[in-house]
């Protein structure tokens, strides 16, 4: 009879390097992982059974990385080449989700790959992951995104009209002098925009999700939007000092409501993120054919490893700071979805306990 591992006893021990990959190989095989090896310098592929079967290969055929790239969707190739340079240029981890064409099946398949170097120096050269085929999460995704879509845009409606009967109230209030009830009405007034601006976020997250953003592009002043935002802002929040520094007047061909969503989200974080009487400083410069806005803290700041994943989905730094702080963690994602999609750029520069200061460029013309 078998003895039953116990403790810290392994369950299965073996001194045989080789064996020991037969195991890993077999594990990996039943939970339907591919894994592939890639030499950093040379570029040489040496991909497992199953990672070639995931690619659309048969066992009995070559697949080199070129290969495996070609099967990639259009759109996600040049994406999945530069994360796999710059993870094997900065000795990084590696993780694309892409999808693959498929010529058995209708719809394409999603792969996500993972990879990193090992830390010994025997395999320092050896760029190494795995492929899983996560079509039924994507869908899953698919399925709940177009769900909040749909709720949010239910939700919209109603709120849009309850916040201008909001309004009208409280001008007839004004105009009789009624303190109490302009008070009272202050109030609702600025519940019901924050929970349209979190509507508005999830409606673009479920557009942005679905790789669908449409831009409505007008002309419009960039100072003009930025001054309202503020003014929104200080409404909402009403304990920070925002100042915007005095600039050119910048017209911008762009989405207004979807540029006015992105100066929302990055003044109400600046204003999350830092002390009640800290000020917030907004820029915005033209250069050439660029218009630049930047909104700095001094709030509690950024440490460079978080910075890194900042504009993912759902991502939110966990610090002792912020598990304090309400979010959804969506806000940046959303920004960096929208900047991209008018062809800008958006990072942040920010330490730890000094501030941050978090920029975007839209092209003017
Ligand atoms: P949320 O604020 O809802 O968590 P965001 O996507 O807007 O989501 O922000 C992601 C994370 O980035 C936040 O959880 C926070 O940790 C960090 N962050 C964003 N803006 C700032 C800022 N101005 N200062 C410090 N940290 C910030």
């Amino acid at each position: 009879m078998m003895n039953k591992p116990t403790g810290n006893q392994p369950a299965i021990e073996t001194n045989e390097p080789f064996l020991t990959l037969d195991i890993a190989q077999m594990a990996l095989d039943s939970a339907n992982v591919g894994i592939w090896i890639l030499h950093a310098t040379s570029w040489n592929f040496l991909p497992s059974t199953r990672t070639k079967a995931l690619f659309g290969f048969l066992p009995e055929e070559e697949m080199s990385f070129d290969d495996a790239l070609l099967k990639v969707d259009d759109k996600h190739r040049r994406a999945v080449l530069a994360a796999v340079e710059k993870a094997i240029k900065q000795h990084s981890n590696l993780y694309v989700e892409c999808p693959v064409i498929s010529p058995t099946e209708k719809k394409n398949r999603w792969l996500s790959i993972t990879g990193g170097f090992s830390t010994s120096d025997l395999t320092n050269s050896y760029f190494s992951g795995i492929v899983v085929d996560i079509t039924e999460q994507k869908q899953n995704d698919l399925r709940r995104s177009k769900f909040i879509g749909m709720v949010s845009h239910e939700l919209k409606t109603p709120l849009t009209a309850l916040k201008a009967y909001v309004q009208m109230l409280n001008n007839w209030a004004k105009k009789q002098k009624d303190s109490f009830t302009i008070g009272a009405l202050s109030k609702v007034e600025k519940q019901v925009k924050k929970m349209l601006n979190m509507i508005n976020s999830l409606l673009n997250l479920s557009g942005a999700e679905a790789g669908k953003i449409h831009l409505n592009k007008q002309e419009f002043d960039m100072d003009e939007l930025i001054r309202e935002v503020i003014d929104e802002t200080l409404f909402i929040t009403s304990s920070h000092n925002i100042t915007i520094a005095p600039g050119d007047r910048v017209r911008v061909n762009a989405d207004r409501d979807k540029i006015e969503q992105v100066m929302v989200n990055l003044l109400s974080n600046a204003a999350k993120y830092s002390g009640k009487e800290e000020p917030i400083e907004v820029a915005c410069t033209k250069e050439e054919n660029t218009l630049t806005v930047s909104i700095h803290d001094q709030g509690m700041g950024i440490s460079p490893d978080d910075i890194e994943k900042l504009f993912l989905p759902h991502y939110r730094a966990e610090t002792r700071e912020t598990e304090k702080i309400a979010g959804f963690g969506i806000g940046l994602y959303l920004c960096s979805e929208i900047i991209h999609r008018h062809k800008g750029k958006i990072w942040v520069e920010s330490e730890p306990g000094h501030g941050s200061t978090f920029k975007f460029t839209l092209p003017i013309n």
